[in-house]
């Protein structure tokens, strides 16, 4: 894989702590899920890794909340523009640890990349208010102060985007990280931290530290230094870290599980739709939190949706993300592959019918790979409709109005992303305001952008990020009373 980068430094399997390369007593592997080759040995740096990454961070606060926004914005500025110079072999970093397309890769490092730019001009922006009070003689004002040291845990997902789409507002607002990534994913978190160090970030300011998840996590949530825990990843991690964090009354900020429903109604386009639900379904081989997780289409219109589907389902190419042209890469182990089955199994046994794929294609392709499916006939109790597919399903559910559509899109416990297709103004109001969603896309199959509010309600999180509201998540709102004197 070194071999395969433009910039061979890129490469790394130590651990980032102040400033420097720390290795560990041992070293767990990491593997491409398209063919099982083990592409890494990366260091584990265990619970005293993390303490040392904590210390380093928390020296390092006390400086770095003092540099003026405009050294940090320029800084952050810099390690954007070296994103963007390494695009490339980012991108080939992504494809090889976690499986997307490379085209796809490149797109998330861009994606994130934006996010660290929107970020640095977002923060120089930041500012209090002045306000009366009702004491006579007296004034009230705001100001916005970095939180601290924050502990961020990512998933494999998007190994690149959701570290800079937290650290990149963090740091700008003036706040120090550790990071922890997934396991699966370790290598591009590290050359985010190469790119970070060639910036100039001073050492301590951002730390980024692999290994086992359950000897680090307790070490971010349990230290007092650490003001802050950041993590995009499953409901239940998300609900334990927050447990954890209670103790020390820790600000979390959360991104967790989704079951996003894709309404289509009689009045849409339904060829754009069909497009919609590819788009949304089929990135990362519908391995995101705001996949379409439940396509609910209005009765008229079901058929000729499904035939639509259909047509384009067979037309995926399933492969190896370095191979050209293809659109689906493979789930992230055969784990994801065996669960995936599963609920494919359960939705058959329960009479829902497979329109297209239905298998796994681990033993004809080598890797973790399965087929993209099409199901209908699909009914709210099934597992399939009940959890987070976390693969290349797509599952239809009829309805037959608006009452009976919102019903069942709002029957879950998590409320991050929504879709809906119509052409009518009423219904857009109607609908959009009707879903307990934080973010809902409106004839659009995507809801993540670098300037705008990204987040859950319900079970899918707290907080947002992205755009001003993603900078000031990382910041305490601190108010002065001055007296007459
Ligand atoms: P997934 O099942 O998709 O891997 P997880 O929520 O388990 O999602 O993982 C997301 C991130 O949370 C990863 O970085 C993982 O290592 C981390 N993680 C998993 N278990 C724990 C834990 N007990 N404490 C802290 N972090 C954890």
């Amino acid at each position: 894989l070194k071999q395969r980068l433009s910039d061979p430094g890129l490469f790394r399997t130590e651990s980032y702590v102040d400033g420097k390369w720390v290795s560990g007593e041992t070293r767990f592997q990491v593997s491409n899920p398209a063919n099982r080759e083990i592409i890494a040995e990366v260091c584990d740096v265990g619970e005293a890794g993390a303490r040392e990454a904590v210390a380093a961070a928390h020296d390092a606060f006390a400086r770095w909340k003092k540099t003026s926004v405009f050294e940090r914005a320029r800084l952050v500025q810099r390690w954007h523009e070296l994103i963007m110079e390494h695009v490339a072999d980012l991108g080939t970093l992504i494809t090889a640890e976690m499986g997307k397309p490379l085209k796809e890769a490149r797109g998330e490092v861009a994606y994130g990349a934006s996010f660290v730019k929107v970020s640095a001009e977002e923060a120089t922006r930041l500012h209090g208010e002045t306000m009366a009070t009702q004491f006579p003689g007296t004034r009230g004002w705001t100001i916005r102060q970095p939180v601290g040291v924050v502990g961020c845990i990512t998933p494999w997902n998007f190994p690149s985007a959701m570290i800079t789409r937290k650290c990149a507002p963090a740091l700008a607002a003036g706040c120090t990280m550790v990071v922890k990534p997934a396991p699966e994913t370790p290598l591009s978190a590290l050359a985010l931290a190469e790119l970070a160090e060639r910036a100039g970030i001073p050492k301590g300011v951002f730390n980024v530290i692999c290994g086992d998840a359950t000897k680090i996590g307790p070490v971010l949530t349990g230290s007092p230094e650490v003001a802050m825990i950041g993590f995009t990843g499953s409901t239940e991690i998300g609900k334990l870290l927050m447990r954890q964090a209670a103790d020390g009354v820790k600000r979390v900020s959360l991104e967790l599980g989704g079951n996003a429903p894709f309404i289509v109604m009689d009045d849409a386009d339904i060829e754009k739709a069909a497009d919609g639900v590819l788009a949304s379904k089929f990135r990362a081989g519908g391995q995101t939190c705001v996949s379409a997780n439940r396509i609910i289409v209005q009765e008229g219109i079901a058929d000729r949706l499904a035939e639509a589907l259909k047509a384009r389902i067979e037309k995926v190419k399933v492969g190896s993300g370095f191979d050209d042209g293809v659109d689906v890469g493979p789930l992230i182990h055969d784990e994801a592959v065996t669960r995936v089955g599963r609920l494919v199994e359960n939705a058959r046994e329960q009479g829902a019918s497979i329109l297209a794929g239905g298998r796994s294609l681990a033993d004809e392709l080598g890797g973790s790979f399965y087929a993209p499916t099409l199901i209908s006939g699909g009914h709210a109790g099934l597992d399939i409709a009940r959890n987070e597919i976390f693969g290349p399903v797509a599952s239809l559910y009829r309805a037959r109005d608006e009452a009976e559509i919102l019903r069942l899109a709002n029957d879950t416990p998590f409320g991050l992303a929504a879709y809906v297709y119509t052409r009518d103004i009423g219904r857009v109001h109607r609908i959009t305001e009707g879903l307990d969603y934080g973010m809902v896309g409106v004839n659009a199959p995507m809801v993540g952008s670098s300037t705008t509010p990204f987040g859950g309600v319900k079970e899918s999180g707290i907080g947002r990020e992205g755009g001003k509201w993603g900078v000031e998540e990382f910041t305490e709102l601190k108010f002065v009373m001055l007296g007459d004197v």
